[in-house]
């Protein structure tokens, strides 16, 4: 983990939030190579979710809502985690997770002794307005309610009709009692969401459920996470949260333990009936209250354990061996040498003509070996030489990642070479 965390700051991906006055804990900036992987799950996910599909439109909802909002969907009451302290070093932690209980008492021999649970309250309020008093909302803590509220809206302004889906990406905010672990728990974090909306009936409720769960996975391992470092973890019925008829668990075995991904939550009429919104049939004229299966995201969990799965450490180099649609730059060029005009100048005639189509990298620093472990470092799959050979027959080398391998390919056919291969991991 050390290592990730070192690199991730070294190459550009995270850093601390306002570091130079001492980070604020919780809250994490994404450098120039971290912004680029983000960009490219959440276009990812947003093709698969949307773009690939007839069921399901896209939302961008806003963050503070309407505080009756929080109250009618019960996160006001129930958005709660319950903490302990330990009463000899006075550090915090969440009276639900059992492992890291029982483990910090190991650290003090068994000998400790922890105060009564309190519970705490997660959503992070704002004030609004300028004069006394100033109304008090909610960061929201959840991005989906911005969808149930909406409902209505969507039935009537689009041509949805159920079974249908409505997709969002956007921040959400929670006042965790123990960020930690990176940025794996935060307080200010991204959710992908999906919420599917089906007839109220058990039958189609089991299948849409296992339907998702099936399509989640799918997209993690497609995208390269290892199938053996995921798994799916049922909820017991005590660990579900308020809205939840049942709910599953997408976990990835990270170096701090089995953790989550993403959640799939059956939540029945939970919300709608608590917004008061139905759902009229067209063609029966039935009017009632659609179940809900979501499936929800961390792109921030999502860009960690990406990079987690993704770090290989060989004899003679680290490699990002990052799938290469989220690589964050996609090939580098290189001009064999920098001192050679012809060279260099056939070198910037091939990046200009890569870059308005895969983000692009240019590097004519020190030698072309240590410009490949550059790149390897930052998981960039492709990088292309200019050399002699290249001014007497138009031809460059193109040099993998991961095999190391390298081929000559003409530079008529290079956008078309990194294209096909971008294509070729379209499912
Ligand atoms: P946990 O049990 O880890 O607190 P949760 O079950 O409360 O998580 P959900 O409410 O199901 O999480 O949120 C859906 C997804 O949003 C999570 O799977 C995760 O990817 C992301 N997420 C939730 N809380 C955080 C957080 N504090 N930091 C980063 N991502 C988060």
């Amino acid at each position: 983990m050390d290592d990730i965390v070192a690199l991730a700051k070294r190459r550009g991906f995270i850093y601390p939030s306002s570091e130079i006055y001492g980070g604020i804990a919780g809250f994490w900036d994404y450098g120039p190579l971290g912004v680029e992987l983000k960009r490219n799950l959440k276009n990812e996910w947003w093709k698969w979710a949307v773009q690939m599909r007839d069921d399901v439109v896209g939302l961008d909802a806003s963050i503070i809502m309407n505080p009756k909002v929080w109250d009618a969907s019960g996160h006001l009451s129930s958005f709660t985690d319950p903490l302990v302290e330990c009463k000899i070093c006075h550090k915090r932690f969440r009276a639900d997770k059992e492992e890291l209980l029982r483990a910090h008492e190991k650290e003090h021999n068994e000998i400790i002794s922890w105060t009564e649970a309190k519970t705490f309250n997660l959503l992070t309020e704002v004030l609004l307005g300028v004069t006394e008093p100033k109304q008090v909302a909610y960061l929201r803590g959840e991005i989906t309610q911005g969808v149930f509220v909406n409902f209505g809206n969507v039935v009537d302004s689009s041509r949805v009709k159920i079974p249908f889906g409505i997709a969002q990406i956007g921040k959400a905010f929670r006042n965790e009692i123990t960020p930690g672990n990176f940025t794996f728990r935060s307080r200010e974090f991204e959710q992908m969401e999906l919420e599917y909306f089906i007839r109220p009936e058990e039958k189609e409720g089991e299948r849409v459920f296992s339907y998702w769960k099936e399509e989640r996975m799918a997209w993690y391992v497609g995208l390269g996470i290892a199938e053996e470092h995921v798994r799916f973890r049922d909820h017991e019925p005590h660990e579900r949260a308020h809205y939840a008829r049942s709910a599953t668990d997408i976990e990835y075995n990270a170096p701090f333990g089995w953790s989550e991904f993403e959640g799939i939550h059956h939540r029945g009429d939970w919300d709608l009936s608590r917004h008061k919104l139905a759902y009229r049939d067209e063609e029966t004229q039935e009017v009632f209250t659609p179940w809900v299966i979501e499936t929800s995201g961390g792109v921030d969990r999502a860009a960690l354990f990406f990079l987690i799965d993704s770090y290989c450490k060989e004899e003679k180099r680290t490699v990002l061996k990052l799938h290469p649609r989220l690589a964050p730059i996609k090939v580098a060029v290189f001009p064999l040498v920098n001192n050679k005009s012809d060279i260099g100048q056939k070198a910037q005639l091939v990046y200009t003509m890569l870059k308005p189509m895969f983000m692009t990298a240019w590097d004519d620093r020190g030698n072309i070996g240590k410009r490949y472990l550059s790149q390897d470092e930052a998981g960039t799959p492709w990088c292309v030489t200019i050399d002699y050979d290249t001014l007497d027959n138009d031809s460059v080398t193109v040099r993998d990642r991961d095999t190391t391998k390298q081929e000559r390919v003409n530079i008529s056919q290079l956008a078309t070479y990194i294209h096909d291969k971008l294509a070729a991991h379209e499912k």
